[in-house]
């Protein structure tokens, strides 16, 4: 019986290409593992799965009685619905520690940096498997994204080593030119209703028994969705009652300014307020210098729990 290898609900491009690159190096090391997915891929992913001749891994919501390996998280609000009657082998991710816990001994790789890929990467390494020209491109263009290029502080030397590394197996000379081109894909908003952008890098957490969603769109230039900033906030609402959450956060990352736009709709803003030290007006604020939900956001929101 065959292992599924997935990453979280509204996959990213680390966990669609975690999942492939994970399961090959499984696969070369003998054992039968099958990537799969939560949700649909975005346009940045499709990008990547077409620069690179990918092959998108199939859809997958339910794992009750499967044996998994999950890449890119480690909480149940992330994972499928019935992840609890799944036997879980292995993580590997690169986020705080989630609530997600196991009856039985499990392999883990979790690291400070900034990517699953790089953790994949150094899994390579440690078992001396080569890695493929196609899967190698890809998991350069996972990490340059979830890295912001380099540009977000969670980025480590091990993740730019890792990038140059790969992009000599994958052929690619202008590394960065490539993960230009792709922000601009992923920065494409026409034609996306408010609910598509509001889903688009959504997670929902759960804060001490409060349930708290943070969406995050990374973009060249948020000024483009100036015009549709009270679009924005009425869907914030609506999925605010339907998910039942205590606050729905969006974060407008522009990654060119290197600051976000956070928008907030809560039950008790001032919590907010409170963990991140700023002031809304309008329910927003620009956070200079944050470009990170994981590192700059989440943990100073946390503790108002
Ligand atoms: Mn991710
Ligand atoms: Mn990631």
């Amino acid at each position: 019986m065959a292992t599924y290898i997935f990453g979280h609900t509204s996959p990213d491009s680390d966990s669609i290409v975690g999942a492939i690159s994970l399961s090959y190096l499984k696969n070369q090391l003998g054992e039968e593992c099958i990537p799969t997915r939560q949700g649909e891929i975005s346009a940045e992913t499709a990008f990547i799965l077409k620069t690179f001749g990918g092959t998108a891994p199939e859809l997958k919501t339910s794992v009750a009685g499967e044996k998994v390996y999950i890449i890119d998280f480690s909480d149940y609000a992330q994972a499928p619905a019935d992840m609890k009657e799944a036997t879980l082998l292995g993580i590997v991710d690169h986020h705080k520690l989630g609530d997600i816990t196991t009856d039985t001994p499990l392999e883990c790789w979790i690291r400070p940096i900034g990517c699953s890929n790089t953790v994949v990467y150094e899994m390579y390494r440690s078992y001396g498997v080569e890695i493929p020209k196609d899967i190698a491109g890809m998991m350069m263009l996972a990490i340059l994204s979830d890295t912001v290029i380099f540009k977000s502080p969670t980025c480590t030397k091990v993740d730019t080593k890792a990038v140059k590394e790969l992009a000599k197996i994958a052929g690619v000379e202008d590394y960065k030119a490539l993960a230009m081109e792709m922000f601009i894909v992923k920065s494409a908003t026409e034609g996306a209703s408010a609910r598509d952008l509001n889903t688009r890098d959504y997670k929902p957490f759960d804060m001490n028994g409060s349930k708290v969603g943070v969406n995050q769109l990374e973009m060249i230039d948020i000024s483009a969705l100036d015009a549709r900033k009270d679009e924005i906030f009425e869907d914030m609402k609506k999925m605010k009652e339907e998910e039942g959450l205590h606050t729905m956060i969006v974060l407008l990352t522009d990654i060119m300014k290197e600051g976000s736009q956070i928008l907030v709709v809560s039950d008790e803003p001032s919590k907010i307020e409170t963990g991140l030290n700023l002031k809304l007006e309008n329910n927003e604020a620009w956070l200079d210098g944050v470009l990170s939900r994981k590192k700059q956001i989440i943990p100073f929101i946390q503790p108002q729990f």
